[in-house]
């Protein structure tokens, strides 16, 4: 089969060998994770195909390109983290464009499309995007191409595929060029010169698909027919079923490879490597003490742990959230390692190049993949070897693997036709590269390809669930470890987390005698992403309305100490009316810091504790509210009083999945129910509350 760009077209006998004198296009990107970077990477890739040449940098690059000059058609790929925050490469740029004395036309010959990433389980959905997209209209840019919103929450490729799609065809309407394609016949050769006006892209795009189309049903043909009589009737990750067994495929275009690989003799002691981690300081520290604070039948397993944070210059309010660096499991770094025939070379230092003959625009080393570090760390620091692998990973493994069959199913779940087995066996299904290779055992890909779409291993974030004024040079913080029953393994950081600290756990369970030695805790690298969002109201007589149920609690259980302590010192001052609202499972099983809880309401701190239990049995034949937005209505009188006559805040923390929304539409009833009015109405109250600073959510999927 020839690969693309050589595009080979049985019906004229020609192959069209190269196009020149692209229409450029100036393609920008902020990425946090690297997804954003990976789908502009991917749009710079299809472009060619397009006849476009998409000018690829990070929006920090600012060396690279110049907005009031630009001339040509903007696309922005950007995402959202934190709450609502720019990605780190690209707050600098988004700080440059809120400038308040920039002219109010400075943009107005600017021509963009915007598409943004986020997750809505948080409450300021894609709000990089969105920021960017209002500030480049105020400064009279206009949109060539509707804005793309595109959410983790219901599989982000739902969204930017489409949108993608759509791009090309809002850039043929905004552009027209020449455009030279060099044509062979045989041993003929000869250019031929078109003004690259909406028909010719049009047709150059045509038979881009057309032919891998054609090739593709060419050389599956037979190999369908080989295998008619052994058709599974049940589809799964490596069988497919008719009519998709059955299918031509469409599959994107192989993702040109751009990395060359090669081992050096290490130098370096493992303890000396350290694996990127952001601009933040990152600080080693012990861990102190770990607590499981659920019962042995729970339904899910939390912990608490203590982090001792006297020896750094850490400094956090309640409400803030810290990172944790943790490493991919030991176990399977090694068996990755044995997949990919690399055993022997874990040790070795790992020297990455670009390709010299590279077809990527805009290639450049992973900046996440830093130098000098042995195989063994990087896979073990620096990739996040579970990441679900996407379409163009999966392409790329195609070429790599040799039974027919094999190749066959990881062409289908990479394209069009295959989209929802992707779905349900891919992304829903949290599979990672080391199950592709499982499960494909003739999939052999050199280790370029997984350095090439492995994206960075994320730090995880975690609420403090301490105030410093209660716990001088401590930080809490609880987490559920995370479990998938189907793969019986556990979430990269929790998992780690439970194995590091289980002396820990069984001397709190032994009661064994308490150590003092600092350098004898288990360490952890931690730092800190300080938000002033959800904070404490600083007029301390501000009434508060907590929500947090499972391990949303954390940072009300930091407010609440903090709180406790300063009504100790400040005696005379007006403390706000403060309200709880928690629920778990089972009475008995998941009602974590119940003492706490009933400690802060005894000594006034807390003034109504209200909690609920999903699946305890009614008490007395008596229906209880089952979930937190449950109580939140019944209690809706006091909520509006304390809303509209005292103006409170309101805090929620926790699932950002379900809860979030539930609460939300909870809080919407009683607004409609109180405030006399309609839906809309209610939705512009929460709007207010919201732009005001008293609605806020710190929620996580
Ligand atoms: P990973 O290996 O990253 O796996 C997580 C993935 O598994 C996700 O795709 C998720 O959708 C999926 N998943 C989650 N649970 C299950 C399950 N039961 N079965 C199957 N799939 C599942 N977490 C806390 O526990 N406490 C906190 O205080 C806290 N605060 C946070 C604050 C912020 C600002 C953010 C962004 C997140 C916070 N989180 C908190 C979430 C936390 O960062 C991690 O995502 C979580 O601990 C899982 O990490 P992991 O590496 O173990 O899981």
């Amino acid at each position: 089969m020839l690969s693309l760009p050589i595009l080979y077209c049985k019906r004229t006998s020609v192959i069209v060998k190269k196009c020149c004198k692209m229409k450029r296009f100036l393609l920008l990107y902020g990425s946090q994770s690297g997804q954003a970077q990976s789908i502009a990477e991917s749009i710079c890739q299809q472009a060619h195909g397009y006849g476009y040449f998409a000018d690829l940098h990070c929006l920090s690059e600012t060396d690279k390109y110049n907005l009031k000059n630009e001339n040509d058609p903007l696309v922005i790929v950007v995402s959202t983290t934190g709450v609502g925050d720019p990605p780190d490469n690209a707050i600098k740029f988004v700080k440059e464009i809120k400038l308040q004395n920039l002219p109010a036309d400075c943009f107005a010959h600017l021509r963009y499309a915007v598409l943004a990433l986020g997750d809505s389980g948080y409450s300021m959905f894609c709000n990089c995007g969105k920021t960017i997209d209002k500030r480049l209209q105020e400064l009279g840019a206009q949109h060539f191409y509707d804005t793309g919103l595109a959410d983790e929450v219901t599989g982000s490729e739902a969204v930017v595929d489409p949108w993608i799609c759509g791009l090309w065809e809002a850039l043929k309407k905004e552009n027209a060029s020449e455009v030279c394609i060099s044509l062979t016949n045989g041993n003929e050769n000869c250019d031929i010169k078109v003004v690259a006006n909406d028909e010719n892209v049009l047709k150059l795009s045509d038979i881009n698909t057309e032919l891998q189309l054609l090739t593709l049903a060419e050389t599956e043909q037979p190999l369908q027919n080989k295998e008619v009589d052994k058709q599974p009737s049940e589809p799964s990750l490596t069988a497919s079923v008719s009519p998709l067994s059955q299918s031509a495929l469409s599959v994107p275009s192989l993702p040109p490879a751009y990395l060359e690989v090669n081992f050096v003799e290490n130098t370096f002691q493992e303890s000396e490597l350290h694996p990127v981690t952001s601009d933040n300081a990152v600080f080693q520290v012990p861990v102190t003490k770990a607590r499981e604070i659920t019962r042995a039948d729970a339904v899910k397993t939390a912990l608490l742990l203590e982090l001792d944070i006297s020896e750094t210059s850490i400094s956090y309010q309640p409400g803030d959230t810290f990172s944790v660096v943790c490493p991919n499991s030991a176990c399977e770094v090694e068996e990755l390692l044995e997949r990919l025939r690399l055993t022997d070379k874990r040790d070795l230092c790992v020297s990455l190049q670009l390709k010299k003959d590279t077809k990527k625009r805009g290639a450049q080393v992973p900046l996440h993949v830093p130098k000098d570090n042995t195989l063994h760390f990087l896979l073990t620091w620096c990739l996040e070897i579970r990441a679900i692998p996407k379409k163009a990973f999966l392409r790329a493994l195609v070429e790599h693997t040799t039974i027919a069959s094999e190749k066959r199913r990881l062409q289908e779940l990479c394209s069009k036709e295959g989209a929802s087995d992707f779905n349900a066996y891919i992304r829903d299904c949290n599979t990672c590269v080391l199950d592709l290779l499982r499960a494909f055992p003739s999939c052999q890909p050199p280790l370029s390809i997984l350095l090439e779409h492995l994206p960075k291993l994320q730090a995880r974030s975690y609420s403090a669930a301490s105030s410093t004024l209660y716990h001088p040079g401590k930080l809490h913080f609880v987490f559920n470890i995370v479990e998938f029953p189907w793969f019986s393994r556990k979430g990269v950081c929790t998992g780690w987390l439970q194995e590091l600290v289980t002396p820990l756990l069984q001397n709190e369970k032994t009661e064994a005698r308490i150590e003092t030695n600092l350098t004898l805790f288990p360490k952890m690298s931690i730092f800190v992403r300080e938000s002033h969002a959800f904070r404490l109201p600083e007029d301390h007589s501000v009434p508060i309305v907590m929500v947090g149920p499972g391990t949303g609690v954390a940072p009300f259980i930091g407010f609440l100490q903090h709180r406790e302590e300063l009504r100790k010192q400040m005696k005379d001052s007006k403390f706000g009316e403060t309200w709880l609202f928690f629920g778990c499972r089972h009475h008995d099983r998941d009602y974590f810091f119940r003492e706490d809880l009933e400690r802060f309401v005894e000594n006034g701190t807390l003034n109504q504790l209200k909690v609920c239990f999903s699946r305890d049995l009614p008490v007395d034949g008596q229906i209880q509210p089952k979930y937190v937005q449950d109580n939140i209505v019944l209690c809706s009188e006091d909520i509006i009083r304390i809303l509209t006559v005292e103006r409170g805040h309101i805090y929620i923390c926790g699932d950002g999945k379900n809860m979030a929304k539930d609460v939300r539409s909870a809080f919407i009833e009683i607004f409609v129910k109180h405030c006399k009015g309609d839906q809309l109405d209610a939705m512009n109250f929460l709007a207010k509350l919201k732009s005001e600073g008293r609605y806020l959510e710190d929620v996580w999927s």
